[in-house]
């Protein structure tokens, strides 16, 4: 069952160079779908230009296992390769679809398999980069990342491929032509009628 005034949740995954940074920022970008971005906490460092807030909740480890004990996660993951802890905490999201906003969550595949048990509704989209060869290629035109980091980020998006089809859309995110990435995004997003696949 899905109320017309309740939000939708969207829940994108997508391996580390399918472009889902940038796609994430446009797509939050347009008025239909209107859609607010979940804040994840996260016990990683903040990168350089991250915002505290913005980027992530970033917590401490004890923080994160106290918030994590409290109850006050939708679901919380290790994520496979980096050892940081990530959880999508229930104030990002459950007042917002209550009050009709729809509410985007930019999460890993096992996060998203987890908030499905909950939210059977949500529209769960994975951006692909093509093929592991394309992503390799990506990755490697980057230039700046040392080749254990490569192959770390390989292993995950291999894992996380393996995943594709427990989404209910995947779309490919050509490389140069993300405007018609986040169109498709869009049009997937507002024609989804709260289905199961
Ligand atoms: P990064 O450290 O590069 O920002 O993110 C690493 C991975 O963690 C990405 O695949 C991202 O989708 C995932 N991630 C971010 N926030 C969450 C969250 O709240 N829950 C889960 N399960 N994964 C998350």
């Amino acid at each position: 069952m899905s109320s017309s005034r309740t939000g939708k949740l969207v829940i994108l995954s997508g391996p580390s160079g399918s472009g889902k940074t940038t796609v994430v920022r446009e797509l939050l970008e347009l008025s239909e779908p209107r859609l607010e971005l979940s804040v994840s906490a996260t016990t990683r460092p903040p990168r350089t230009g991250e915002i505290d807030g913005k980027d992530y909740h970033f917590l401490s480890p004890d923080e994160f296992q106290r918030r994590k004990a409290a109850g006050e996660f939708l679901e919380t993951f290790e994520v496979f390769g980096n050892g940081y802890w990530y959880g999508t905490l229930r104030s990002e999201v459950e007042n917002r679809l209550q009050q009709g906003v729809s509410v985007l969550l930019e999460i890993d595949v096992d996060g998203a398999m987890e908030i499905v048990k909950q939210f059977p509704a949500a529209v769960t989209i994975f951006l692909s980069p093509g093929s592991l060869e394309e992503l390799e290629r990506r990755l490697r035109g980057r230039n700046t990342e040392p080749e254990e980091t490569i192959q770390r980020r390989l292993a995950a998006a291999k894992r996380e491929m393996a995943a594709m089809e427990k989404y209910k859309y995947q779309i490919v995110n050509d490389a140069g032509a993300v405007n018609e990435t986040v169109q498709r995004l869009a049009e997937v997003i507002q024609n989804d009628s709260g289905d199961d696949a």
